[in-house]
């Protein structure tokens, strides 16, 4: 059996702010029959705090970054959690990232140096009689892990693999902070982690872990080009013989339109009609002649809505409404608040999981226009759910939707529709093109059966970490 310890700084259902959190929180439960135990490495934020139950301390440090600090082991929401109680580090209510400001925490180099330097100790001294033989770390909160592993002599002795999630977010943070953070001042070097005269934490793990995953096969080609690498597309192409792309997959518990308890349960694609009513019900929207678009994002340049505020009005032209929920820029947040003044476009800003799977039921089509995009999640839970997702050509939403052009129609295999180049004249037509297919009811029927059909689960990229887990198992 191979032991591994995950560390990120989300997990579902205990904390989550996007998609990490959802891979993190899937992911042990489909290594489990696998063959890997997997316990994953979280840090005490109050929400986490208050829903471990009886936990056993198992590791303690008087100073850790500037406090005392401790491990708890507990079984939570069927996890094996390891949290990192270091109440000067995460005791703080709101945002996980922020502080009331809306900007970074200014210790977030340390809060997240801290939960690298306790996985570190743990891949070196155990925890309880368990040490895992891997480290897998996700993003920049979890990458000073193979630094850290190296001045403790762990090296050899544990593999390491980072996760790229989102390259967007490095983990910056002034050289002045080289002493505080525990770093060798010898790999502040551009071979290192040195990055436009910063520290990236992000890319000490890119140079340092074994081997580097991200979240699907066409992301990971993008990395390596400069539009998409975010400055980092050297280093991708430095590493690219230890880069995979794994798509994630969705909890196929949690969205399962049969089971469903937020929704009216369905099992063919006829059966949305009840939420679909139920959905126009509580947005207050009429009955209209074209589809019901939904929107389910954080509200960020990466996601490009402002795009679909420009083809909203064509959209609306031709009978289509739409809902969104989301959240995020203040700016795109009054954008869609001021839209909503039309009768067929409803908003809810806010984050809502009940509301997030009514939308997924009651909708006909999911819209997700990213510039950018390492996977994205919600149009796995459109196709679980039979609604069409129409998404831009980049990075997952590539791998994960099968176009409508004529020769996926003739051969019956179409699951949705993307656009490309990301602007809003691409996404005008692809709207104007779903409309379109809407309008054909056969053929709308057959995408949506197609999509249900699709394989959204973890089966298959949950094997492919497993071999990538013993790939870098150090030989004993
Ligand atoms: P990202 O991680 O970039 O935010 P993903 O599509 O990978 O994008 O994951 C987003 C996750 O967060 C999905 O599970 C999505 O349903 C959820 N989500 C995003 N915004 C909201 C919201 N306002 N309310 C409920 N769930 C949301």
């Amino acid at each position: 059996m191979t032991q591994v310890l995950s560390v990120a700084s989300e997990c579902a259902p205990l904390v989550k702010t996007g998609g990490l959190a959802d891979v993190t929180g899937a992911l042990p439960g489909a290594m489990a029959a696998l063959g890997v135990r997997m316990r994953t490495l979280l840090p005490g934020y109050p929400a986490v705090m208050r829903a471990l139950g009886d936990a056993a301390e198992v590791m303690a440090d008087p100073d850790l970054f500037g406090g005392p600090a401790r491990v708890l082991a507990a079984k939570v929401a069927g996890l094996e959690m390891l949290v990192l109680d270091a109440p000067h580090l995460y005791a703080r209510d709101g945002s996980i990232y922020l502080g009331p400001d809306g900007r970074d925490w200014p210790d977030n180099p340390e809060r997240f140096a801290a939960l690298s330097w306790v996985a570190a100790r743990i891949g070196v001294e155990g925890v309880a009689g368990w040490t895992p033989d891997v480290i897998h770390a996700h993003d920049w909160q979890a990458g000073f892990v193979p630094d850290y592993l190296h001045i403790m002599g762990g090296t050899g002795r544990t593999g390491t693999i980072l996760t790229i999630h989102n390259i967007a977010f490095h983990g910056l943070a002034d050289p002045g902070k080289l002493a505080t953070l525990r770093l060798k001042p010898a790999r502040y070097t551009s071979d290192g982690f040195e990055f436009w005269g910063r520290i990236s934490a992000l890319k000490a793990g890119l140079m340092g872990a074994d081997r580097l995953t991200t979240v699907s096969p066409t992301y990971a080609a993008e990395l390596m080009r400069d539009e998409f690498g975010m400055g980092l597309d050297g280093v991708m192409r430095h590493r690219r013989a230890h880069l995979t792309g794994i798509l994630n997959g969705i909890d196929e518990d949690a969205w399962n339109a049969a089971t469903d308890p937020a929704i009216t349960t369905y099992t063919t694609p006829a059966g949305k009609a009840a939420n679909k009513a139920a959905l126009r019900a509580a947005f207050g929207l009429p009955d209209a002649r074209g589809p019901l678009c939904v929107v389910i994002s954080r509200l960020t340049e990466q996601k490009g809505l402002d795009l679909l505020l420009d083809a909203l009005p064509g959209m609306l032209a031709q009978g289509a409404q739409l809902a969104l929920l989301g959240s995020g820029d203040p700016a795109l947040e009054d954008a869609f608040r001021n839209a909503a003044r039309d009768s067929n476009v409803a908003v809810r800003i806010g984050y809502d999981e009940a509301l997030s799977h009514r939308m997924i039921a009651g909708g006909d089509a999911i819209l997700v226009p990213s510039r950018f995009e390492p996977c994205g999640l919600t149009q796995l839970y459109g196709l679980r759910y039979g609604t069409i997702p129409l998404v831009a050509l980049t990075g997952g939403l590539a791998d994960t939707v099968i176009h409508a052009s004529p020769a996926a129609l003739g051969v019956g295999v179409a699951t949705g529709v993307q656009f490309h180049p990301v602007t809003a004249e691409a996404l005008r037509g692809a709207l104007d093109q779903l409309c379109r297919l809407y309008a054909d009811a056969p053929t709308w029927a057959a995408m949506q059966a197609n999509a249900m059909r699709q394989p959204v689960g973890w089966a298959q990229s949950a094997a492919a970490y497993a071999q990538l887990y013993r790939d870098v198992t150090p030989a004993t």
